[in-house]
């Protein structure tokens, strides 16, 4: 069985906070933006499936997903 983890990289100059990653995860892997930023919710960063929503969808193009 081959199992595939994702790995979240977060641009932390680029993001302005705007939400959109925290709204669109299925898996809840990042935390609602405090002060102009996100943070990955450590809880679940294990539990990303790596749909890339986030990474499509970040207007600042701020996140990678990466295949460990
Ligand atoms: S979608 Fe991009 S700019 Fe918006 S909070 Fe997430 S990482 Fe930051
Ligand atoms: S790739 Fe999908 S599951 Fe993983 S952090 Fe982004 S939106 Fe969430």
């Amino acid at each position: 069985m081959i199992i595939i983890s994702f790995g979240i990289k977060i641009d932390m100059d680029a993001c302005t906070g705007c939400g959109t990653c925290f709204e669109v995860c299925p898996s809840e892997c990042f935390n609602e933006p405090t002060d102009g930023k996100v943070n990955v919710n450590e809880d679940n960063r294990e539990e990303c499936v790596g749909c890339r929503a986030c990474e499509t969808q970040c207007p600042e193009e701020a996140i990678q997903i990466l295949e460990d």
